[in-house]
């Protein structure tokens, strides 16, 4: 195969700007002359985005099952259920992204409506957020429930999707895998780092060791097991993702340093006490690992820094700390001088950060003007990378754009294209992996984008779509108009 010239463009290269670049057998290449030319026609081209948080596998199974999130009515509910139970394959069919709170009737259906269309079927419902389920009768029975109520929530809720996980059978798996696949190239995705496994189960970490294999996407793989054995033992150098410091603002988990605005008697707390989270970031260090944790509240990041701080500032190991939305001035200078990294999460701002939004309503107005402090991040030389924790919020690195580039807080806004950035040269380099990927230079693999509008201009960006992704030089989405 010769060489491809990719001509007359307006391309972001991760750095610099250019009008041509040259592709020779899945990687960038010098230029030299070319067997085919293609004319970009002017069109914008960025490197194919990197999405360096998310959870690959299981947001592929939440994939598979009814999607919920356009329902405004419960009839609208009820008859997409009804509608899913009829066609699907599925072993264990389900519905997920529920949110009652979305729907006029603002309530869940009884079991009896949800029975009504589901019949005989074993099915669940999956809330939103993640954190409960109502079953039907079929259900109930199938799994000899002994609660006469349809919900599942709290450490039963964690017990039956661990149950239900390990029922899914390979197949289903691999379906819900390719299904992400095909989302990640319709957004322009070309590069994930994945966290899987939950608890001391590696068999997430597993499935996606052998899916690595057969895939053209860039996958980097984070184990969120506190197992460094069972890390090394896989040849692995990377350990984390959303190992957790803290939980989640939403359920009031997330450990603060002053009390939730709308529960005064509520700090959250810390998942981990310092002895166990010290021991095993030795461990984790001694073994030449890069670490990542998931904190949310100050609290639980002031924990993270002092753990990182015993093991010294070793910048080259890039050690990350994924979200980081509420952080203290002295964390930050901290962590700048640590050489850590943050990993935010822009489309959570843009979903919870609106004035009366979840934020809001947390944490009160004050320290919600100091949510995801992404550019005072970025003045204090902390490096940074964007992901979307999908399935929390979609996968969508433009949306993500957009949402970096027009912070609820103006001061904390970022160009167009630093966030790019984010999506690109900085998710590889938090990965090790700028050698490889994330810029559309020499020895690169050719991953690229073709956008329809030139996103560097503000007024275009909020209308731009993915054209084409290119995956190794092959062009492995299209958009339908074209
Ligand atoms: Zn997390
Ligand atoms: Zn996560």
């Amino acid at each position: 195969m010769g060489v491809t010239a990719f001509v007359n463009g307006h391309v972001f290269t991760g750095d610099s700007f250019t009008d041509s670049f040259y592709v020779k057998e899945g990687y960038f290449v010098k230029p030299g002359l070319p067997e085919k030319t293609i004319d970009l026609k002017g069109k914008t081209v960025v490197p194919g985005f990197i999405d360096s948080h998310l959870h690959f596998l299981s947001a592929g199974l939440y994939a598979l099952g009814a999607d919920l999130s356009g329902a405004f009515s419960l009839d609208d509910v009820l008859s997409r259920i009804k509608d899913f139970v009829e066609k699907t394959a599925l072993a264990q069919p389900f519905a997920s992204r529920f949110d009652e709170t979305r729907l006029k009737e603002n309530r869940f259906p009884s079991l009896e409506e949800l029975d009504g269309v589901t019949k005989n079927t074993p099915f669940y419902i999956v809330r939103i957020d993640l954190h409960s389920m109502m079953v039907n009768s079929a259900f109930a029975k199938k799994y000899n429930m002994e609660s006469s109520s349809p919900f599942i929530r709290g450490k039963a809720y964690d017990a039956m999707v661990a149950r239900l996980a390990k029922e899914v059978p390979f197949e289903d798996k691999r379906k819900g895998l390719k299904e992400m696949e095909k989302t990640a190239f319709r957004a322009g995705v070309t590069g994930v780092h994945t966290m899987e496994g939950v608890e001391k189960d590696f068999s997430g970490v597993d499935a996606m060791l052998s899916h690595q294999k057969e895939s053209l996407l860039n996958i980097l793989l984070y184990p969120q097991i506190m197992d460094v054995q069972g890390v090394t033992d896989r040849g692995l150098s990377r350990i984390g993702g959303c190992i957790l410091i803290d939980g989640s603002l939403g359920s009031r988990t997330a450990a603060l340093c002053a009390p939730y605005a709308d529960a005064p008697a509520e700090k959250g707390r810390l998942y981990l006490t310092d002895e166990e989270l010290f021991c095993f970031m030795d461990e984790a260090h001694d073994a030449g690992l890069q670490m990542s944790f998931h904190a949310i509240g100050d609290r639980a990041v002031e924990q993270l820094v002092r753990g990182y701080a015993q093991l010294g500032r070793e910048a080259e190991k890039r050690h990350r700390i994924e979200h980081g939305i509420v952080v203290r001035d002295e964390e930050y200078r901290a962590i700048a001088d640590l050489g850590l990294w943050i990993n935010f999460q822009p489309m959570f701002h843009a979903y919870w950060g609106h004035p009366g939004g979840l934020y809001e309503q947390r944490l009160g107005p004050d320290r919600t003007k100091r949510i995801n402090r992404i550019k005072t991040a970025k003045d204090l030389g902390i490096p940074f990378a964007f992901g979307s924790d999908c399935h929390v919020t979609p996968l969508d690195p433009l949306g993500g754009i957009r949402a970096a580039v027009n912070h609820p807080v103006p001061e904390e806004s970022l160009s167009v294209e630093e966030a790019v950035k984010g999506f690109t040269l900085y998710g590889a380099q938090i990965g090790h992996d700028e050698k490889k990927s994330g810029s559309i230079a020499l020895g690169r693999r050719a991953d690229f984008v073709i956008l329809s509008e030139n996103i560097f201009d503000n007024e275009s960006l909020g209308k731009a779509e993915i054209e084409k992704t290119y995956v190794f030089g092959y062009c492995l989405y299209q958009r339908e108009s074209d």
